[in-house]
């Protein structure tokens, strides 16, 4: 699915319903944090991360399946997310997106976060935004500091962070 932003400026109402193709040809970069958090849980890397060049960065991304392109933590049976306790903070900022800059749309405006000029946008594909019968809602400022956690953990994942990180599982 394409991210069709729109501009987030006050909490929204929010319920997953778990559609088929949320977890298919997407391109989610993993942190170290990331990594070793799903580790942790005796997933073996190998089986999970994979290299992707950007200029002189090496960045880590998460792994998908070749018959559709699904994440390899994903049920297809169920659209469910097999990881949910500990997935990538790229997974827990969507359907929402954090952006240092105006993307042009419509209503944008800027949102003050811990000193920070951010702009936040959620996906106008995504059905569980404003959902019939929410099961939470969801603030600017949950979203505004995942995208910062990111920003953070994403500067130090570094190939030799990867390394040491191997080490340390064993
Ligand atoms: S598109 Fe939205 S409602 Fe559908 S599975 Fe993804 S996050 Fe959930
Ligand atoms: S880790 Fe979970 S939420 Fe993230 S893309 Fe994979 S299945 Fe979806």
């Amino acid at each position: 699915m394409r991210f069709e932003p729109r501009p987030f400026t006050g909490p929204v109402p929010f319920r997953c319903l778990y559609c088929p193709d949320c977890c298919r040809g997407r391109h989610v970069y993993l942190t170290l944090k990331d990594i070793e958090r799903i580790a942790r849980t005796g997933k073996d890397p190998q089986d999970f991360v994979t290299f992707s060049v950007e200029g002189d960065k090496i960045r880590f991304v998460l792994a998908v399946r070749e018959w559709d392109l699904g994440c390899v933590f994903h049920d297809p049976e169920t659209g469910k997310c097999t990881i949910h306790e500990v997935n990538p903070i790229i997974c827990r900022i969507y359907p929402f997106m954090v952006s240092r800059k105006p993307l042009g749309v419509e209503g944008e405006k800027p949102f003050e976060y811990e000193g920070e000029g951010l702009w936040l946008y959620y996906d106008a594909n995504c059905p569980g935004i404003n959902a019939e019968e929410p099961e939470t809602t969801i603030a600017p400022e949950e979203i505004a500091e995942l995208g910062l956690e990111f920003e953070r953990e994403f500067e130090r994942t570094d190939m030799d962070g990867f390394v040491r990180l191997l080490d340390e599982l064993g």
